[in-house]
């Protein structure tokens, strides 16, 4: 819901400020229409109904895998495609995979989303309606900008978004904003009060590769990467996770283990494994023995090391597979 819109509607109907805040609660906690909010007065509730859209996203579709996941494909009012994912786990944790862009302007080799066209950056309120719509199924807790965009270049959204997800259930703690390293939003993070968590997209501890790789290590190498990922902990006291996706022949090595021991810090950095989902690209993934390996080795170094719970595949709704096809 555009809050903006909500609070111009309701001064021009000539309401009491406080009416936003009434229609805000109902929202996060998961209300379906103005209808239900019973602390408004019957005219105020239709007069809403008829001037303020319900949500800033229509939804097209949605999907579910045999694991639980929930994909969304959702719709802007100009007719922008955002895909959002809905993860749930056997501990009872409710996940939300948020979009920052509709399409990417990023081109990653190994992602889907990077192979589609980039529209444009997603307002605030279509970031919050994105899990707002599956507030309304149920409670939701954690939130990670890890679906489609770079999160770091539509910071301004992404932040208004995060301020309100704790009216949802989702702590700024249990939020996590993803980058493929866009420095100077890693370093506005690092100032903002929030305490929201930064995640890494690192890949590989190889600069050139990583530039084969990632095209955005051009502009932002490693090394300086690494350094801004550095200052954040240095500012927050916050360990940086890195996301490693793991790709057979490129990246997987016993020697590319050693090599990103050798360039992360174990006080900052905790290492996630990310077996590789198909995309349309020519990769292949890391077996699991070679994973495991991997992941051997960087404990082994002292660096701690987890390898990501794959979910939503048959979907097409794990990691990198957000590709929207309307
Ligand atoms: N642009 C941000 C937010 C997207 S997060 C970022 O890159 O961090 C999506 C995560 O999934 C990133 O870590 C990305 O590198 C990873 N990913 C992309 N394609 C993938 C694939 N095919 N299999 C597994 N992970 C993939």
């Amino acid at each position: 819901m555009d809050l903006d819109l909500l609070q111009r509607t309701l001064a021009e109907m000539g309401e009491r400020p406080y009416r936003a805040g009434q229609v805000w609660r109902w929202a996060a906690q998961g209300a379906a229409c103005f209808g239900s909010m019973t602390d408004l007065p019957l005219r105020l509730r239709s007069a809403l109904a008829d001037a303020v859209p319900f949500s800033t996203l229509e939804l097209v579709r949605e999907a579910r895998a045999s694991d639980g996941t929930v994909k969304a494909l959702l719709r802007t009012a100009d007719g922008r495609s955002v895909e959002a994912v809905l993860m749930r786990y056997r501990d009872g944790r409710r996940s939300l995979c948020l979009s920052s862009q509709s399409g990417c302007p990023l081109t990653c080799t190994f992602c889907a989303t990077g192979a589609m066209r980039f529209a444009r950056n997603l307002t605030a309120w279509e970031i919050l309606d994105q899990a707002l719509h599956f507030r309304r199924g149920g409670t939701v807790d954690h939130a990670v900008f890890m679906g489609m965009g770079e999160p770091m270049m539509n910071l301004d959204a992404v932040l208004g978004a995060c301020s309100k997800l704790p009216a949802l259930g989702v702590t700024h703690r249990r939020t996590a904003i993803s980058t493929v390293g866009w420095i100077p939003g890693i370093e506005r993070l690092a100032g903002e009060p929030m305490p929201l968590r930064l995640a890494l997209s690192l890949h590989t501890a190889d600069d050139a590769l990583r530039s084969e790789l990632m095209p955005v290590n051009q502009r932002y190498p490693l090394a300086r990467v690494l350094a801004a990922c550095e200052s954040f902990y240095a500012r927050k006291r916050r360990k940086v996770f890195v996301e490693y996706v793991m790709l057979a022949g490129i990246n997987d090595s016993h020697l590319q283990a050693v090599q990103l021991a050798g360039v992360l810090d174990p006080h900052v950095f905790k290492v996630n494994l990310i077996p590789y989902n198909p995309a349309a690209s020519a990769f292949a993934g890391s077996s699991p023995k070679a994973i495991e390996a991997f992941r051997a080795e960087l404990e082994r170094r002292g660096l701690h090391a987890t390898v990501r719970l794959t979910r939503g595949r048959e979907i097409d709704a794990a990691c990198g597979q957000l590709a929207a096809r309307a």
